[in-house]
């Protein structure tokens, strides 16, 4: 396993591979690995083949931050990281540092710094104006900035996301149609703890309380699915319910429960099988989401 720290190095290599007809897997994460950034390697691989590469970045990128986000605290553990990489086969670990990716010096040897150097960026327009994206302005006009920057980088064949990020991975499938970017956009379902919680690095800010609590939100998508088993539920009683049954644990406040169409995350008024949920909720400063398909 190969680790790479600059975007000059990367490029050479994804240039170098797509030449010889190599064919290159991409996970991009933000660190502090777990099962279910793992999941998506083992899905590269199995859609790449043995003689293709996985390429895995670890960037906690700082443009999807809002400057009231946790980007200071957001854990990180590079070694571990590292070390679970080359247990799961990966080629390349991509750990570009900021000055890489949002570089502030025109020539590298002058001391001029400016910030205003970084000024493209790439906005999608519809799918993220909902959810996530009114909680969290700015916040996928990041992810679809540096998603592209990486696509560049790695050029990669197959690229895999979570569904854990629903709304994450549509985005990214959009853009990727719209500007015809040569990848093929993979969604790999969310990994679980065995009582249900998604897994994911936030989790690492829960007390052992609100872990205890934090399964409310899968148990919530559990009993959305037992309401719309038989019959199709106004949207917004369903949501009454919900908030309701979320908010019966003492530490969770309700940040939103939507009910949309998968294909365009537009919300629905009346919820049948099918029908997408989406839930974000705080536990205490930590904001935890979930989805899945009723
Ligand atoms: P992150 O490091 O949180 O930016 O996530 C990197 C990638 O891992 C994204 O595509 C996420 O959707 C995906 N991911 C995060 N948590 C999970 C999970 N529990 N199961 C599957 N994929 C996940």
């Amino acid at each position: 396993m190969r680790i790479v720290p600059t975007v000059a190095a990367m490029q050479k290599l994804g240039l170098r591979w797509k030449r010889a007809g190599v064919k290159i897997g991409f996970v991009p994460t933000m660190g502090y690995l777990h099962d279910g950034h793992l999941s998506l390697v083992r899905e590269a691989r199995k859609r790449i083949g043995q003689n293709g590469v996985v390429v895995v970045s670890i960037y906690v990128n700082p443009t999807q931050f809002a400057p009231t986000e946790d980007l200071s605290e957001y854990p990180r553990d590079l070694k571990r990281d590292l070390q679970m990489c080359r247990a799961a086969g990966v080629d390349i670990v991509f750990t570009p540092s900021d000055a890489e990716i949002y570089p502030e010096r025109q020539n590298p040897k002058s001391e001029i710094r400016n910030p205003q150097l970084f000024s493209t960026y790439v906005v999608e327009e519809k799918l993220s104006r909902v959810m996530e994206g009114l909680a969290r302005p700015a916040h996928f006009r990041g992810v679809t900035t540096v998603v592209a920057k990486l696509f560049n980088l790695v050029l990669p064949d197959v690229a895999v996301f979570g569904q854990k990020d629903f709304q994450q991975a549509a985005i990214i499938r959009r853009m990727v149609t719209n500007l015809n970017f040569p990848v093929q956009i993979i969604v790999a379902p969310t990994r679980r703890e065995p009582d249900g919680l998604a897994m994911s690095s936030r989790n690492k800010y829960l007390d052992t309380e609100q872990r205890a609590q934090a399964v409310i939100l899968f148990h919530a998508l559990l009993a959305a699915k037992r309401a719309v088993a038989k019959n199709a539920v106004p949207a917004a009683r369903l949501k009454r319910d919900l908030a309701e049954f979320i908010t019966a644990a003492p530490q969770a406040r309700l940040d939103y429960v939507e009910f949309f169409d998968p294909e365009t995350l537009q919300p629905v008024a009346r919820v049948t099988r099918g029908a997408h949920l989406a839930l974000a909720v705080y536990f205490g400063k930590t904001r935890l989401i979930d989805n899945d398909r009723l």
